[in-house]
Order: C-alpha cells, then structure tokens, then sequence
C-alpha cells in the first residue's frame, strides 16, 4: 500500500497485494471502505458552489442584513449553529439562498497600508522652533508612557490614548508629531479626515478599523489624523446618505479609541485648524482627551525657525532682527517659503551668497500671496 496526493488530500491507494489470510482481506477491505469515502468526499468539494464572503452590517435576532460583495445588502437567515455573530463580521454565504454558513477572520477589503501613509519619521526635537512648551507637554503624555510604560503602571496612573494638536495651518502639528514618532521609534500612520470620507465612500468604518488594526500590528505606533474635523465635526442634520456615512466612520473611530488600553502601545494624535466646530464626543475623558494649542511663533519662535531653515544656506552678515520683526503673524511654514524664496532671488541673481534684499524680497512675495489667498477666500465668502 503507499499514498499518493490527490485533490489537496492525502488518499490511500490499495495496492493489489493479494492475500489469503481472512483476517488481512477484512483489514484491507476497511482501507478500501476508507479510501472510498474520502474520495467522495474530494468530489463533494467540488461539487459545492463557492461560497459569498460578505460583511454583517445588522443583526436582528435570527436574521441579519448582510452587505454582498457587489454592494448591494440583504435580509438573510443565519444558521442555527452560528452564536455571537457580530456586527462587521466577515461570513461565508451560501450563493444560492444567501444563508449565512459560517464565521471567517476578517479578509482585508483594503491593503491598507496603500492607502495611508505609513513611515518611520526622522524628524529631530531640535528641527522645531519655538514650540517648548508642547513638546515638553507632548514628551510627558506620549513620549514617556511609550518608552517607559513601566513607570506608569507603578505610579498608577493612566496616560491619555491621545492627544489632540489645534491651530493654525503651517504651524508645525504634523512636524511635533512625526517627531515624537521619531523619538520612540513608532510606526507613523499618517490619514487625512477629508480623503477619508470623499475617496473611500461606503468604506470609510471599514478602512478606520483597518488602519487600527494595522496599527497595532506594527506597535508601538502613533496614527496621525489630519482634518480631524472632515471627520468629526458636530453633525446637526443626518438627512443625505453622505452625512451618515461620515457619521458611521466617526463611530468607528471612537469605537477604536474606545477598545484600545490605555496602556496599548498605539497613540492617536489629531490635528485640526478646526477645533469650534468639532463634536465634543472625540474630545470626552479617555479618547483625545489632551488638547494642545500650537500658536503662530513670537519673535524668538520665528527667529529660531528662521535659523532651522537657513542653516544649510550661505548668507551674507546681517541683522536678522529687523526681518524677524516684518515676518510677524508668518507660520512656521511661511518662514520657511521666506528662505527657500530669499535662495531663489540669489540664484535669479547668478549669487550664491544671500542677502539681506534677497530675504527682504522673499517677505515681500510672501505677504502678497498671503493678501491674494485672502482676497480669493473672499470672493467666496
Ligand atoms: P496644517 O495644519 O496645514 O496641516 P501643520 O501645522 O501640520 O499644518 P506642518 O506640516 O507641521 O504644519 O508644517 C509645514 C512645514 O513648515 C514643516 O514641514 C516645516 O518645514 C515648517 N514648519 C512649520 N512650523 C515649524 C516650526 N515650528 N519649526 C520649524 N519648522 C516649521
């Protein structure tokens, strides 16, 4: 007798060894029996219809709305031996009568790190001017409790799950965080609250449970929601089907927050320019429950920014003062536009030394687009 593969089972094959002794043919008649069986069984298999897997989006007792792989959703039964089906489940469904078979790990409707950005920043503290107070504030609630979350167990208490990072645009939010990431060598998952809810309709819970589940995957990590406010800003009317979709993304955002430990390796950092018109829910003890403000830079937050950017640039001797003090209400990210502009007025100049003009041109370029972004933002009022 020896054993051959056949149809992904192993199946015994009866060798034609004659025997004479009764007790032996009754043996052998069993592993024919046997080897029967089994290919009937193979051949069942592949009789079988493939099965539909589809997502439970309600749950009503013996039946279930289920959402099929096209789009569309049905009222379905749920058979007798399937227990504790909850809503977002993966199951396998029968084709014909769409009865639901059977429970299934959740298959990834998204490769979700395609869709979100997903790097280990190398964003260094001393790349961020003028920010003391928040980083020293960031470093206590996410840094220390990710390098030591030893320290706060024994002390017994509970740092925050995340941290919420509000004000005006090119401040440097996405900076401070990528820099704690760096810091604590986190995975840093970058989504965008308005790409959320306009390019992934219909599948927006499901990329947020994704993105989480990711997340803790590639631990310690820190998932990073610009516009938060896309995404979960107060909600008075539910009437279009866009409105609740965003509105079950929240859900499933909260959700998230709200099923990971305190002590999770996972952190969650928003940013928004936002924060009047954000739901108080995403800001309620134990979710994003630590609110940072990072302002405009006063005089010496600029100067420092200034000298970040420009330390990599050959610049004639001059009083930087008097220009620190024209950049005033400029973000980070407006300074920043100040050096690389000042570099092109030296270059358009055949120089490769930058003077005090040059910066003096490229603060003047600068408040003219500042003024023409106004005046088109009023145009539409
Ligand atoms: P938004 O609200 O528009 O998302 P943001 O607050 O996240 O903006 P960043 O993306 O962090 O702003 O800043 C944009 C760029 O401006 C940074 O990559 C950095 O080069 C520069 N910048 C902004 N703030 C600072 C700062 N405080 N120190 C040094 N550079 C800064």
């Amino acid at each position: 007798m020896d054993e051959k593969e056949v149809a992904g089972g192993v199946v015994t094959r009866y060798s034609a060894s004659i025997s004479t002794n009764g007790s032996s043919t009754d043996e052998e008649n069993k592993i024919l029996r046997e080897t029967i069986g089994h290919m009937r069984e193979e051949l069942e298999k592949f009789r079988r219809p493939p099965l539909l897997v589809c997502e439970v989006s309600e749950i009503m007792n013996k039946n279930a709305v289920i959402k099929v792989p096209n789009g569309n959703n049905f009222y379905v039964e749920i058979s007798n031996n399937l227990s504790n089906l909850k809503v977002g489940d993966t199951v396998l469904v029968e084709q014909k009568n769409l009865t639901i078979l059977k429970k299934i790990p959740g298959t990834k409707l998204f490769n979700v790190d395609k869709f979100v950005i997903v790097e280990s920043p190398k964003v260094a503290w001393g790349e961020i001017g003028g920010l003391e107070a928040q980083i020293e504030e960031i470093k206590e609630v996410i840094e220390l409790p990710l390098k030591k979350p030893e320290l706060f167990k024994k002390v017994g208490i509970q740092p925050p799950k995340g941290i919420l990072l509000y004000g005006e645009p090119g401040t440097g939010k996405t900076l401070l965080a990528k820099a704690v990431a760096a810091s604590t060598k986190s995975t840093f998952i970058e989504i965008v609250g308005s790409e959320l809810v306009q390019k992934f309709i219909g599948e927006g819970a499901k990329l947020v449970k994704e993105i989480f589940q990711l997340a803790r995957e590639k631990a310690p990590s820190i998932i990073y929601i610009d516009e938060l406010d896309a995404l979960a800003a107060k909600r008075i009317d539910l009437g279009t089907s866009g409105e609740r979709e965003v509105q079950r993304t929240f859900m499933q955002l909260l959700a998230e927050i709200d099923g990971f430990k305190h002590l999770g390796m996972v952190k969650v950092i928003g940013c928004t320019n936002r924060i009047d018109i954000l739901d108080p829910a995403i800001l309620r003890p134990g979710r994003l429950d630590r609110l940072i403000k990072v302002p405009l830079p006063d005089a010496e937050g600029r100067k420092m920014i200034c000298k970040i950017h420009s330390k990599n640039m050959s610049l004639e001797k001059f009083d930087m003062d008097p220009l620190i003090h024209q950049m005033e209400n400029f973000s980070g990210a407006e300074i920043k536009a100040v050096c690389t502009e000042a570099g092109y007025y030296a270059i358009r100049d055949s120089r490769s030394i930058i003077n005090e003009k040059d910066f003096l041109a490229a603060i003047d370029k600068i408040k003219k687009s500042n003024a023409e972004d106004t005046d088109f933002a009023g145009m539409f009022g």
